[in-house]
Parts: structure tokens; C-alpha cells; sequence
């Protein structure tokens, strides 16, 4: 049978989801915290250190699929400043933990929200937005904000003391810090758990993608992320720029996909993958690849001391298999596909025309 609990918390890992859980756990209440992943947030490396650091148990919830299909469908309530689906992606979470209560046996949920504390998904009518949406009206407990707003049912049923509950309001990270210091905590991190879409680069590599792809998956968007972005039209480049991109990158080979690189000196690794108008052709993945070798230093020096072409490895995935060659190419940041990177800026724009649609 699970082990049962009295909660299930939201927690991202930041500081205001952990102190909302002490509180509750203060009060003697058995509280399970959820970690929600998506492709765009979500740390399930750290579930070791919050049970050893704050005695927090928790278990991940991976949304990726239901969370692509909502920003691909677009969020009912818009984005943020950049492509961060707030009001959405909080509904999404708590209809999800309110799904799960049965399972853990529990009573209620608890958010770290802090009233008044962030643009969007903060602000008291957004709460309210998000409340409704979710149908969590009986179950959701803000113990940081509680007392700045209305008693819910199991403060009123006697199930949570509301009167050690805690009437934080406002942007000030003071009171968060002395409640940390108050639980003793060594570790203090950042207020929010860090999400990629609330960034304008990320952002910017997403609108490309969801421009290029209908029904782009968790896995695309992972490989957006993924180093140096290059685009040219419908065609989509993704190259190192570590050594750790490197790797992620020989994980992320799907089926149609090139894979390419230097063969006779260091460079990054690169995928060249199909989008819905972007099936690359022989002149394609011959230019990916010149674009490609340019970021070798060596295979770059070596071509224009000698003005010899360079090979580059190329594996391309298909159905029947994996299928290697060698292309010779020669070096060249400027190649006839004008390969760039996608700009903040495309976003605005992109939003702009979205809402323009949206009014017409
Ligand atoms: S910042 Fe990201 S994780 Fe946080 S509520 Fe907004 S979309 Fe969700």
C-alpha cells in the first residue's frame, strides 16, 4: 500500500516551497512534497538533499507530455513577460495533486505562494484565477499566506491550526529568511526553483521550435535547449558547446535525425533534425556540416592554412538503422542555408502577432 500522508505540497525546491512544508510539518501533520518535471523545470536530482537537509520526502511528478500539449495549444490564461505559462502551469499542478490526494490518503494541498510576491501567478486575483480553474478551493492551504487570506476548510475543521500559520505578503525575502533561519536551515535556496521559460533566450529557442513543429515533443525540447541553436528557415541545427552538451546530445539521436562531426579534429557535436517543413536534403546536411566544422578551431585553422576541405562524420537515423559517412566540406560560418541564432526579440514579435490574431 502507498504510505499515507495528511498533505501533498507543491514543492519546485525553492525556498518558499520548503518553508510552507515546515510549517504544516510543524504542527505534527505527515506531508509528502511533489516535484513536477516538465522539459522547461524541475530538479529530481535534489530529492536526497531536501530529506537530508530539511526532512522533506518527496516524490516526482513528471507533467511533460500534458505540459507540451499546453503550450502548444497555447494557455488559457496567457504567457508572462516571456513564454511562461504561470496561471496554467499552477492549474496544471494542483489538479494533478488534487488527482493524487486519494492515492496518498491525504486531506489537502500546500503551496509556497507568498501573496503579492511575483508578477502573474502571484498577484491575489491571479490566485483566485488559479484557484477556481484547479477546483481546489477546499483543499489548497498558503501556510506562508494564509492569514492574509480567507480560512479554508481544514483550518476551519481543526485539521491545521491557523493561528500558527504565517501572514507573509509582499516582495520583501526578509521573513522568508528568518523563518529559514528559524528552522535551521544551512542551505537557503534561491526563492523560485528556476524555470526556462520565464528566460527570453530560452524563449526564444522555443518559438522556433513550436514554429517549426505542430506537435513538437518533451524530447524537442529538450534538444532546444541543448547548446548553440541554429536555425535556417525550417531547418534546425543543434551543436555543442561543452563538453557536457556533447553528451547530451549523443543521448538525444532520434530517428531521422544527422549526427555530425569532425573526423580528424576536436569539434562539437551537432544534430541536424527534420521539422514538419524542414526535411533535410544531401546539399542540406552537406551545409550543416561546413557550419558545423567552422566551430572546430583546428579543422577551421587546418583549412585556411591549407585551403583543403575537411571530413566531417556524419550519422543519419533512420528506420532501417543507422547509416555512416564522411563528407568533405570546406569550413564556413557563412554558408548559403545563412544558419542563425534564434533572438529574444522573435518572441515579441511572435506574441504580438498571437494577440493581433487573437483580436482580429
Ligand atoms: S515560472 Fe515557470 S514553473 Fe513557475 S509558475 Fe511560471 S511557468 Fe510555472
Amino acid at each position: 500500500m502507498t504510505k499515507q500522508y495528511d498533505a501533498l505540497a507543491l514543492l519546485s525546491g525553492g525556498l518558499d516551497s520548503l518553508l510552507a512544508i515546515k510549517v504544516v510539518q510543524d504542527q505534527g501533520l505527515k506531508v509528502l512534497g511533489l516535484h513536477f518535471t516538465t522539459p522547461f523545470f524541475g530538479k529530481p536530482w535534489l530529492h536526497d538533499e531536501w530529506l537530508q537537509e530539511y526532512g522533506i520526502e518527496s516524490v516526482n511528478v513528471d507533467i511533460s507530455k500534458d505540459y507540451v500539449r499546453m503550450m502548444v495549444d497555447g494557455p488559457d490564461h496567457g504567457f508572462g513577460k516571456w513564454l511562461n505559462p504561470c496561471v496554467d502551469c499552477k492549474v496544471m499542478m494542483l489538479s494533478k495533486a488534487k488527482s493524487l490526494l486519494p492515492e496518498y490518503g491525504a486531506k489537502f494541498i500546500i503551496s509556497g505562494e507568498v501573496i503579492g510576491q511575483r508578477p502573474m501567478s502571484q498577484r491575489r486575483d491571479a490566485l483566485s484565477i488559479i484557484v477556481k480553474s484547479a477546483d481546489v478551493k477546499d483543499v489548497l492551504l498558503r501556510p506562508l499566506s494564509a492569514k492574509n487570506l480567507k480560512a479554508t476548510a481544514v483550518e476551519e475543521n481543526g485539521l491545521v491550526d491557523r493561528e500558527r500559520l504565517l501572514d507573509f505578503k509582499g516582495r520583501s525575502r526578509k521573513p522568508q529568511l528568518a523563518l529559514a533561519e528559524h528552522y535551521g536551515f544551512t542551505k537557503i535556496p534561491s526563492p523560485a526553483g528556476g524555470c526556462v521559460l520565464a528566460e527570453s533566450e530560452s524563449s526564444a529557442r522555443f518559438i522556433r521550435l513550436m514554429q517549426a513543429k505542430k506537435q513538437p515533443t518533451p524530447a524537442d525540447f529538450r534538444l532546444s535547449q541543448t547548446g548553440r541553436q541554429c536555425w535556417a528557415g525550417p531547418l534546425w541545427l543543434a551543436m555543442g558547446r561543452k563538453q557536457a552538451d556533447n553528451k547530451k546530445l549523443e543521448k538525444a539521436l532520434r530517428k531521422g535525425d544527422y549526427l555530425m562531426k569532425t573526423a580528424e579534429f576536436p569539434g562539437p557535436l551537432a544534430i541536424l533534425r527534420p521539422t514538419d517543413n524542414g526535411t533535410p536534403g544531401p546539399e542540406d546536411v552537406a551545409d550543416a556540416a561546413a557550419y558545423t566544422a567552422s566551430y572546430s578551431t583546428k579543422a577551421r585553422k587546418h583549412f585556411e592554412a591549407t585551403g583543403e576541405p575537411v571530413a566531417v562524420t556524419v550519422l543519419h537515423r533512420t528506420e532501417a538503422g543507422d547509416e555512416q559517412g564522411e563528407l568533405n566540406v570546406l569550413p564556413s560560418r557563412v554558408t548559403p542555408l545563412g544558419w542563425q541564432e534564434p533572438e529574444p526579440q522573435e518572441v515579441k514579435d511572435w506574441k504580438a502577432e498571437q494577440n493581433g490574431q487573437a483580436t482580429a
